[in-house]
């Protein structure tokens, strides 16, 4: 199973151009679609979701174009948007149970037998009996996800999932997601530089409508291997090492400044080679 898009075009009727000339290639295992807020991430995915058509380009799930076949992607696709909501005074297992009707189990012992899969794969078989608004952020994701498997789906996509998750959270999350990739398509949007290290094999980062980088994590740090140097500034003097020198980070430490620039050629001025981060990959392509 392989998602491949091809040239995919998005403006909305405001003259946004949300995607332009988008093209991946999207094996099985988590792939992780990073960039700012007003990438175009969400667009990229309600439109590999069945949700809205592009302007241009194509998207191929295997053989099935995803314009042209909605039902046949449907069967196989499940979605976590980004505004996931439930009903708070349902408990969690009679809204997976309506879920699971809607899509379309129903016979009644299957139906049974994938809720309580699901409520366990997910973590969430012991609170099943109460009701969702007391859920926490991480437990209701989780729900989340329970429902986007109801299908037994070739393609999941899950879109910015682990905003608003503590660490414990998050880490559960990252478990459970990795696990599911192990047979199938995750597409997994984040702005979490973090979120990417964990847990993608393959990544694209996306800025301003474009895919502007896309490789395996590990190896886009290696590509800027030797090339990154950092130093700890006085904070009136950042300005002019901007432009003195391609900055790609500044961040405070202990209330200091300290900048990682990217030079081809060893910088004398006090500052010293570090291992590349992911986030000075990120910081590359997107100005911080
Ligand atoms: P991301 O998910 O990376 O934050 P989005 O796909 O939500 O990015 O948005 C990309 C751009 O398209 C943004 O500038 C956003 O304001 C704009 N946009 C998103 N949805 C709509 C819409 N329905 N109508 C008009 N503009 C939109």
């Amino acid at each position: 199973m392989k998602l491949v898009i091809d040239n995919v075009s998005k403006t909305y009727d405001n003259g946004v151009k949300a995607l332009q000339n988008v093209s991946l290639e999207i094996p099985k295992g988590m792939f992780g679609l990073l960039g700012p807020n007003g990438a175009g991430k969400s667009t990229l995915m309600r439109t590999i979701a069945t949700l809205q058509d592009a302007d241009n380009g194509s998207i191929m799930l295997n053989n099935i174009s995803v314009r042209d076949n909605k039902q046949a992607v449907r069967k196989i696709l499940g979605y976590l948007p980004q505004q996931f909501g439930v009903y708070p005074k349902m408990s969690a297992e009679v809204l997976l149970q309506h879920l699971a009707v809607l899509k379309g189990l129903t016979k009644k012992n299957e139906r049974n037998d994938m809720v309580n899969a699901l409520l366990h794969k997910t973590n969430l078989y012991d609170v099943r009996k109460q009701n969702l608004g007391g859920f926490s952020g991480g437990m209701k994701q989780r729900f989340g996800i329970a429902q986007a498997l109801l299908n037994n789906p070739r393609l999941l996509i899950v879109d910015e999932p682990t905003a608003g998750l503590d660490p414990k959270e998050r880490n559960r999350f990252y478990n459970l997601l990795s696990e599911i990739a192990e047979n199938t398509i995750v597409i997994f949007s984040t702005h979490i530089v973090d979120d990417i290290k964990e847990l993608c094999t393959q990544m694209a980062i996306m800025n301003k409508g474009k895919v502007v980088l896309t490789g395996n994590p590990l190896q886009l740090m290696e590509k800027l291997h030797g090339r990154v140097y950092q130093k700890t500034i006085e904070r009136r003097a950042l300005d002019a090492y901007k432009k003195q020198y391609t900055v790609i980070n500044d961040k405070l430490f202990l209330g200091k400044p300290i900048i990682h620039i990217v030079s081809d050629t060893v910088p004398n001025d006090g500052f010293v080679p570090i291992d590349a981060s992911l986030e000075d990959v990120y910081f590359t392509q997107i100005n911080p």
